[in-house]
């Protein structure tokens, strides 16, 4: 097992995460290879009562995986695939990137929900829920978790499924980093050789016909078909809007397309490709580069209404730089067919997530956001996903997981009584 402090040549890239906004400077990092790695780190930082910071691919919009003082295991190095084409099983280590586990089953023809960059680790993705493209056909990324292994804050190393320890494995599925260290996860991949994808792009003024055409577009939406919109600053007058789309039926053009086309007026051609899905993976190389001060939140909003389209329109003409983004998910199709206390991921009643992105660490990008945020806050508002929510969550974690927050308590109390990790949205257990 590597591990590296301070005085290593590496240290300061090594500390650094997605987010270039965090500047944390933890006492020792280190790079399990093995559950039984991950133990002895574990036992060590309970030894020396240092904190524990886990450590995906960094991703996280507000540093979790990395702390000031304390150790950070990083799982980077725990990255095999195992795949098995006839039955559509794999297991992959928690290092595992999207774009790792693409590369191996996308090929042979297979899928699973992935995010949007390949960068983004598989497992820290579907610890926190993991909305995709692909999750009108497929849900989130933690529905086609089959069993995953963990080990506890007590040292030790459980195979937990439905029957194995459920109430973990129930609350791993939306819970985050609560409850261990997930060190591997089974999931089932389902075959789509290829997908019908790509985005409808313009530049407009005026933003309803934009959102009442993604509206209609989305609104008795096939479990096939999932859009995503987005709205950017365009650094001149107007917006630059996008409708990305992902068909996993690829044999006729959708009607959403059509939609799509005529909701935007766009002159454009429209970009819809019958491809590979790593092709769709592709497609964000290079968007959201590492190192930049990022600063994002969302809310979940129960339907696009003419109310909310105004509210959507007004955030967006308060929009001053190039770097300010609204985008709008849609949740709909397998991700709502599961009931809200079958995961810990409560957020799945409301069919939208509104999440506001700025990048570039100017004052304004904060002042926008924050008073921004705030206006979606309707009651169903925190029904959103751990993964797109910025610091403001904290205050609002027993919303998030709404029905769920007492049973996950009950969970984190069996198994992290002491919060030894706590580098999350953190789930305080009963004293
Ligand atoms: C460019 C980009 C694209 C994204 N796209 C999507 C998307 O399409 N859909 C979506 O839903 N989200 C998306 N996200 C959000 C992303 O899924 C979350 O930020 C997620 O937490 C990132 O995982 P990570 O492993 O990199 O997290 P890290 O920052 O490495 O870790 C954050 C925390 O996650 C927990 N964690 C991670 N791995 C483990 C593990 N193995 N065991 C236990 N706890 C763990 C720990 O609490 C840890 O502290 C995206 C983020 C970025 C920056």
């Amino acid at each position: 097992m590597i591990q590296i402090d301070n005085t290593h040549i590496d240290y300061g890239k090594m500390r650094s995460v997605w987010n270039g906004a965090i500047d944390r400077y933890p006492s020792a990092i280190f790079w399990p290879e093995s559950p039984q790695d991950v133990v002895s780190i574990i036992r060590r930082a309970q030894d020396r009562q240092l904190q524990i910071a886990i450590r995906g691919s960094g991703h996280n919009v507000n540093g979790f995986a990395v702390c000031n003082r304390g150790i950070v295991i990083d799982l980077a190095r725990m990255n095999n695939v195992t795949f098995r084409p006839k039955s559509g099983l794999v297991v992959l280590g928690a290092g595992v990137t999207n774009g790792q586990l693409a590369d191996v089953i996308c090929p042979r023809g297979f899928v699973v929900p992935f995010a949007s960059h390949r960068s983004v680790s598989y497992c820290g993705f579907a610890l926190g829920g993991g909305l995709s493209l692909l999750s009108g056909l497929l849900g989130l990324a933690c529905d086609n978790i089959l069993s995953a292994r963990v080990v506890t804050s007590s040292g030790n190393i459980i195979d937990t499924d439905s029957w194995s320890h459920p109430e973990l494995f129930w609350a791993l599925k939306g819970g985050g980093g609560n409850f261990g260290i997930v060190t591997s996860i089974k999931l089932k991949a389902q075959e789509a050789r290829q997908v019908l994808a790509g985005s409808i792009s313009t530049t407009t003024t005026g933003l309803t016909d934009f959102l009442t055409g993604y509206r209609a577009m989305t609104e008795n939406c096939e479990d096939s078909i999932t859009i995503f919109a987005n709205i950017r600053h365009s650094g001149a007058d107007g917006f630059e809007v996008s409708y990305n789309i992902c068909s996993t039926d690829t044999s006729a053009v959708p009607i959403q397309l059509a939609m799509g086309i005529d909701a935007l007026g766009s002159s454009e051609p429209a970009s819809l490709q019958r491809v590979n899905y790593t092709d769709v993976l592709g497609w964000t190389a290079g968007l959201d580069p590492a190192g930049r001060h990022y600063e994002y939140s969302s809310r979940g909003i129960m339907n696009l209404d003419d109310q909310i389209v105004g509210l959507i329109e007004q955030t967006a003409q308060r929009m001053c730089l190039r770097e300010q983004s609204i985008s709008i998910y849609h949740q709909h199709g397998a991700v709502t067919r599961v009931a809200a206390g079958d995961t810990a991921y409560a957020g799945r009643k409301t069919p939208y997530l509104v999440r506001l992105q700025t990048c570039g660490g100017d004052d304004r990008n904060t002042k926008w956001l924050a008073s921004s945020m705030g206006r979606f806050d309707a009651s169903e508002g925190w029904l959103t996903s751990v993964n797109l929510l910025g610091s403001d969550g904290h205050a609002a974690v027993s919303k998030v997981y709404d029905v769920n927050y007492s049973k996950l308590r009950m969970v984190k109390s069996k198994f992290d009584l002491d919060n030894l990790f706590n580098s999350n949205f953190n789930i305080k257990p009963y004293s």
